[in-house]
This record gives structure tokens, sequence and C-alpha cells, in this order.
């Protein structure tokens, strides 16, 4: 967990980020994120590092935006709402991202739970954002290159939250036994080009109740060999 003086090096960026932050954070409020720790978080990550030098004047703008390969860094509205709900039941220890594209929702879990893994198959979008972690001093950032023969990080888990940040055509229910026994997952479901909708899957034990909450519209989660 980290506070503001913790990113020296994002200072010389000054005032103008600063001030477009708290535009973005105001405007997060009014659209009813109301929990504090995630608008504070947020108001801590400088977005403007995780997205390309020419899209720098758009980093705090309420939008999704390309960051290549065809992927998206998450509008902040969405990377506000699913970190609320992943605080929503008490803060989770051990987090698995699953699609780190920019890093930029890894970062904002490493501002608020203990370990972040994080995990994403498009290897320059990994390297680029390993070095991200690094410059910005995030050591509790576990980065992994994903396998396509294997969905999320058997071998770190169970985990006490799983957030996926790609459109899963159908439930992914591979990733239960990546579940601890009372974790949950968050994750968008359904068909890419519409009708997609946050799904919250709770374990509890041998029990899985799933909940589907507000529409959404994210990049395809590619499962298996492409
Ligand atoms: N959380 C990101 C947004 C991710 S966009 C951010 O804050 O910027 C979705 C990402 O998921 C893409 O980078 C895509 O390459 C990745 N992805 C898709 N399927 C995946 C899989 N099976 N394993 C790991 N990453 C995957």
């Amino acid at each position: 967990m980290m506070q503001p003086d913790k990113h020296p090096h994002v200072r010389g960026f000054g005032m103008a980020s600063a001030r477009s932050r708290a535009r973005l954070i105001a405007r997060l409020e009014q659209l009813g994120i109301r929990d504090e720790r995630v608008l504070e978080a947020m108001n801590r990550v400088p977005r403007h590092m995780f997205v390309d030098e020419a899209m720098t004047s758009r980093a705090y703008d309420d939008t999704a935006l390309p960051i290549g390969y065809g992927q998206t860094i998450s509008q902040p509205y969405i990377v506000a709402q699913m970190t609320s709900l992943l605080l929503a039941d008490g803060v989770p220890d051990h987090v698995l991202e699953i699609g780190t594209g920019s890093g930029y929702q890894a970062a904002v879990l490493a501002e608020l739970v203990a370990t972040v893994y994080t995990v994403e198959r498009i290897k320059p979008l990994y390297d680029q954002a390993r070095r991200r972690f690094a410059e910005l001093g995030y050591r509790n950032i576990r980065p992994r290159e994903a396998r396509d023969d294997v969905l999320g990080l058997p071998s770190y888990g169970p985990f006490d939250v799983i957030l996926v940040t790609a459109g899963a055509e159908a439930l992914p229910t591979s990733l239960y036994e990546q579940m601890a026994e009372q974790g949950r997952m968050i994750v968008p479901v359904g068909a890419s080009g519409g009708g997609q909708r946050l799904v919250v899957v709770r374990r509890q034990g041998q029990s899985f109740q799933r909940e589907d909450l507000d529409p959404v519209s994210f990049v395809p989660l590619i499962e298996g060999h492409d």
C-alpha cells in the first residue's frame, strides 16, 4: 500500500495532472462512486503514466483509450466500479487480475490490497506494464506472462478475489478452483458485440453463487489456443 510521496519522479508532472485527476475523481463521485478508499486510490495513481505519450492529454477523461494490439485501458468509471465491488465484502489480501493491459487497474489495486498478481497474454503489453510498475515503485504487484493453455495462475492460487478485465463469452468456471473457499470472482460475461454484464461469483466451500450486475463493454478474454 502506497502513499503519494512514494511516486517522487511523478511530482515533475506538476499541478496540471493533479488538477485533471482531481476533476476526474469529482466526476466519479457524481456518477455514484461512494467508496472513499477507491476514490483516494484513484487519486494517487498517475493514469497518464499508463497511456502512450500521444494520449496524455486525454488520460483523465472518463473514457477507455487504445493501448495498441487492439486492446484498451478501461474507462475510469468501470475501474472504480470493479474496485468498489472488490472491496465490498472486506479488503482481500491475495488478488489476481486477468488482463494486465496498461497496468492501470493493477496499480489501483496495489494501493489497496497486500499482493496483486496480474497476468497478460500479449508479450509487449506485459513487458511495458512490468517496466511501469518498476518505475512507479509498485513492489506488491507480481506481473506474469499468461500461458495460452491455462486461464489464470493456478500455481499461485487460491485467490481471495479474481478480477477479470476482459469479457468472457461464458462464465469461466475453470477459474473456480483458483478461488479461495470464501473467495469471489468479478468478471464481464456475454458476447463482445453487446449484452455483456458484470458478474460476481461468490464461493462458499463447494457452492458458487452468481449475481448479474450492470451492462459493460470489454475487449474479449482469449481462452485456449488461438
Ligand atoms: N486491466 C487493463 C485493461 C485490460 S484490456 C488496464 O487497466 O489497462 C484486456 C487485456 O486482457 C488485454 O491486454 C488482453 O491482451 C488481455 N487478455 C485477454 N485474454 C487474456 C488471458 N486469457 N490471459 C491474460 N490476459 C488476457
